[in-house]
């Protein structure tokens, strides 16, 4: 579904991803691991045009996304296929829950708002907060707030999703329910990309797992060889230093 091949990203003079080339296939759940500053987000942004790239293929869903293509129609459809759940859970403050869930299904899909309304509380349910609809995200822990934002992205019914750092913004205790709303999409069967620092998530949701070193994609495979035995030894010093 993502075919991403030898593209570049420069920020100025930074470099920020060389020569990257990525294939997802649908259904895959593929977990971006590396140090701060080595270009996950850049990465998975260039994916849903969030961030231009300088050179290189890069199709998603069938749709070709050109260098310096910031205002295409292949964009256009790329961002209502594509969901994405970032860190701060960028919820409208002002908006129920509910009504942040219904709001891109009307607005963009254009569905009467009795349908949106059922869809939202369908999947408000499936992530465990049907009761928490009529409250408003300041409301909200943020273990909920984040379930919101995933709710919100999978009322688009998404062909894909990205995830950058999910989990970082939260207690430590909110950590657990917002990784198994993932784990139950991953499991039905979501083609995902994730960024995170959960290695303990990874190794078990993982179908493959990517480090990036300055932006280089420098090692990649199945959980078990990626944790247990790197071959790269920035992989293995960054490993050390997670683990
Ligand atoms: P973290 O784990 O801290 O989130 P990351 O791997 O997601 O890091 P990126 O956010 O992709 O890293 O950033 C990669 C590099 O690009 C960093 O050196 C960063 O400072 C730089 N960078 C990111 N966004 C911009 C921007 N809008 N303008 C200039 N430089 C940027
Ligand atoms: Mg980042």
């Amino acid at each position: 579904i993502v075919q991403m091949r030898s593209l570049n990203k420069h920020f100025g003079s930074l470099h920020v991803l060389q020569n990257i080339d990525l294939e997802v296939a649908q259904g895959e759940v593929v977990v971006v691991i590396g140090a701060s500053g080595s270009g996950k987000s850049t990465m998975i942004r260039c994916i849903n045009g969030l961030e231009e790239f300088q050179s290189g293929e890069l199709r998603v869903d069938g749709h070709d996304l050109a260098p310096h293509g910031k205002a295409s129609r292949a964009l256009q459809t790329i961002r209502t296929e594509v969901g994405m759940v970032f860190q701060q859970f960028n919820l409208f403050p002002h908006l129920s829950v509910r009504d942040n869930v219904t709001l891109a299904p009307m607005k963009v899909r254009g569905l009467a708002r009795t349908d949106a309304v059922t869809i939202a509380e369908r999947l408000l349910d499936r992530v465990g907060i049907r009761d928490q609809a009529d409250k408003y995200p300041s409301q909200l822990s943020g273990g909920q707030q984040q379930r919101v934002a995933l709710a919100r992205a999978l009322a688009m019914e998404p062909r894909l999703m990205l995830f950058d750092e999910p989990t970082s913004a939260l207690d430590p205790e909110m950590i657990g329910e917002v990784l198994d709303a993932m784990r139950e999409l991953a499991k039905d069967g979501m083609t995902m990309i994730i960024v995170t620092h959960e290695m303990g998530f990874a190794r078990e949701v993982a179908d493959r797992v990517i480090y990036i070193h300055q932006g280089e994609i420098v090692e990649q495979g199945v959980p078990e060889d990626v944790f247990d035995n790197p071959r790269n030894e920035r992989t293995q010093n960054f490993l050390a230093r997670v683990l």
